[in-house]
């Protein structure tokens, strides 16, 4: 049976929900292990094992995740030496792709980014020129290193399998990579992580310094709150909240933008979300070419009807 070796990289106090859809991908493929980066709590062991995993590796120095990518990409490349999985799944963020490229040349193994679907054969769906097309690709040398965009499955409920075995792998230590000094947590602000959430509504120029009404929508929707450059570089948001070609990329069930004219720098780093939904006050805005409704509207006044109807309906 196929086993699929999933790097889980500083999850923390818990699982994420991208560290999830990974292993629920693994775990429909044949099997989980896990290369596991990090300290790892009791909890986190616990519904590693619930989801299938069957072995944890572990780095025999606890120093390699405190190295930039350098350390995690041997580890990483050590790993698969040690277990010869049928393939690694990663996540899709700039890191994660900069290890799985690192460890692709240590270990002379394919690399495909971006995937969006994985078939049993290990070929992969993935979005290129901006989510403007889909191609499927399949690394033909090596171990397939891939890594997915968040949102691209449902998480599968946990079962109650048993503790994992945890193993432990040694790794050459980088000698001149650079080392993490310290780590500051980002404060909570209650909502999901942006390239996680499978809701995001996205302000752009058109809310003019006001992020509340999309707030106030993102909180309704229990989703994550994205901007355009435009309104990060006025300084309405903060920088982690753009999204486009020089921001983040995101693949939400649900992208409401509101006051976004929808460039080609945005629509990079957002065009394969499932449903998008524009607002916007110019009917000749192109967002409106990729949207799959339409609101030609103030968002002034489109938004707050939106989060008051939906509130209205839950309670
Ligand atoms: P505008 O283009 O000014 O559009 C504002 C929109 O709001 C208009 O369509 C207007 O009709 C509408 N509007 C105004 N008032 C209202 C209202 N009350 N109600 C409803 N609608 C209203 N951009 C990104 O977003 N992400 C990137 O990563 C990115 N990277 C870039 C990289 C490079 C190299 C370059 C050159 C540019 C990049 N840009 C990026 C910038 C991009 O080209 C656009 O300038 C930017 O996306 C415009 O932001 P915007 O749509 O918010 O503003």
């Amino acid at each position: 049976m196929a086993t699929v070796l999933v790097l889980i990289d500083q999850p923390g106090e818990g699982l994420h929900k991208s560290h999830r859809e990974l292993l629920t991908i693994a775990s429909g493929l044949g099997g989980a292990a896990v290369a596991f980066l990090g300290d790892l709590n009791e909890a986190v062991a616990q519904e590693l094992g619930a989801r299938g995993v069957r072995t944890i590796y572990r780095p025999s120095s606890a120093d390699v995740g405190e190295f930039l990518v350098a350390g995690k990409a041997a580890f990483l490349a050590a790993t698969v030496r040690a277990s010869s999985p049928s393939a690694v799944l990663l996540g899709n963020s700039f890191e994660a792709k900069e290890i799985a490229a690192r460890a692709g040349v240590q270990l002379t193994s394919g690399v495909i980014t971006d995937a969006v679907a994985i078939g049993e054969d290990f070929s992969v769906t993935k979005s290129v020129l901006a989510g403007s097309y889909a191609v499927e690709a399949k690394v033909i040398t090596g171990t397939p290193l891939i890594t997915v965009k968040a949102n691209t499955v449902d998480v599968a409920p946990a079962g109650d399998g048993g503790a994992p075995e945890v193993v432990t792998v040694d790794s050459a230590m980088p000698a001149r990579a650079a080392r993490i000094t310290g780590r500051t947590a980002k404060a909570a602000s209650g909502r999901p992580e942006l390239t996680e959430a499978r809701v995001i509504v996205a302000g752009g120029r058109g809310v003019d310094g006001d992020f509340t009404p999309v707030e106030e929508l993102a909180d309704a929707l229990g989703g994550a709150v994205g901007a355009s450059r435009a309104a990060t570089d006025a300084g309405w948001i903060e920088h982690s909240a753009q999204i486009g070609q020089t921001g983040k990329t995101v693949s939400p069930q649900l992208y409401i933008s509101a006051g976004i004219s929808g460039a080609i720098q945005q629509k990079a780093g957002m065009q394969t979300a499932k449903v998008i939904i524009a607002v916007n006050k110019d009917a000749d805005s192109p967002v409106f070419e990729i949207a799959d409704f339409g609101v030609v509207g103030d968002l002034f006044k489109v938004l707050p009807q939106a989060t008051a109807e939906i509130i209205k309906r839950r309670s």
